[in-house]
């Protein structure tokens, strides 16, 4: 109950007002937001390599409406790869782009060719996209392109979601060689038809979904901060013969960090998503429905105490 509004607010104009005017609000979002400029970015990048870890970034963003504010996202990236190019992170920090924030809304076609643009900077700075998956209506839609785009650029990650019910049949056929592919558990409301709503089901289809990935000869990227997750990943890499650099584990920037080290000190592949930029509100509302204690901080910080 408690997820689903903070959903329903995720996507709410009166709600968002609240939540960014709020006194001490900022200083709970930036446990979660590496900050928003790109020198904060660049910042944090370079932290989180120093220590090991990979870093995929995104410039928070989504649910852009219009052409100019969609052209200015897209800038804001290439802007952010050839910074990462200029410092030589392209080996261990990519991106992750949100295709609501470059146009799919508006026209498939045209958020396809600023996908285009974003590859084709990431390819200079020695790096990679792996394009989000967002609310279940697109999903389709985000497939599609990500197929078009791997004609060209053959290392677009693709996002599945394991709450959809489709998700096992989504692995299954994108577990080939060459293919990067993140599982996560899915961070939006998806209705009963075509999602999971249970953790315990959720949980369960993120198994059977990693069973496939791991066994597949694609790159599995498993996102999550799940323990017993974790635990069953590092099983399946036995089971399947993988070595530690043919997948990888993600999780978020602020969640779990010590873990993300732990892991990354036992020799396995470990990246930190990235998310930074002015337009937080969906992104931090997303990290609060994950987890009620979120929602005390932010409390406290809306009656200003925090
Ligand atoms: C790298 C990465 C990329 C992602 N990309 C997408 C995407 O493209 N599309 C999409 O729909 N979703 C995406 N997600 C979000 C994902 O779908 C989940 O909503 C999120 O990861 C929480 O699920 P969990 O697997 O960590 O398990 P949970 O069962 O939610 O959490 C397990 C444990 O992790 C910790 N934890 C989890 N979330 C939080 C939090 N917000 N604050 C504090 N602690 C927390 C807690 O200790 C919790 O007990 C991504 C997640 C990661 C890590």
């Amino acid at each position: 109950m408690l997820r689903q509004a903070l959903l329903a607010a995720s996507r709410s104009g009166g709600a968002r007002r609240v939540v960014e005017t709020a006194p001490f609000t900022r200083d709970v979002v930036r446990r979660f937001i590496a900050g928003e400029t790109i020198d904060d970015a660049a910042r944090v990048t370079e932290g989180l390599t120093g220590e090991g870890l990979l870093v995929s970034l995104d410039v928070l963003g989504e649910d852009t409406l219009d052409r100019e504010g969609t052209e200015a996202n897209v800038r804001g990236y290439v802007e952010l790869l050839e910074r990462l190019g200029a410092a030589h992170l392209g080996a261990r920090a990519e991106v992750s782009v949100k295709l609501s924030a470059i146009g799919q809304t508006l026209d498939e076609a045209f958020a396809l060719d600023n996908a285009r643009t974003i590859c084709t900077a990431a390819r200079s700075a020695g790096t990679t996209v792996t394009l989000d998956m967002e609310d279940h209506t697109t999903v389709d839609s985000t497939l599609g392109i990500v197929h078009e785009l791997r004609r060209d650029f053959p290392d677009t990650g693709a996002v599945i979601q394991a709450y959809l019910r489709r998700a096992e049949e989504h692995c299954a056929e994108l577990a080939y060689e060459g293919s990067r592919v993140r599982l996560c558990k899915g961070a939006y409301a998806a209705p009963d038809e075509v999602a999971f709503t249970g953790k315990e089901d959720i949980d369960k289809s993120f198994v059977r979904c990693m069973k496939i990935l791991m066994a597949g000869k694609g790159y599995p990227m498993l996102a999550t901060h799940d323990p017993r997750l974790i635990d069953v990943a590092g099983a399946l890499a036995v089971l399947n013969e993988r070595d530690a650099d043919t997948f990888e584990y993600q999780m978020l920037y602020g969640i779990r960090p010590q873990e993300q080290r732990r892991l990354s000190g036992q020799g396995a592949q470990v990246r930190v998503y990235v998310a930074y930029g002015q337009e937080w509100y969906g992104y931090f509302m997303r990290r609060l429905a994950e987890r009620p204690g979120n929602l005390r901080l932010l409390m406290r910080s809306l009656v200003g105490r925090a």
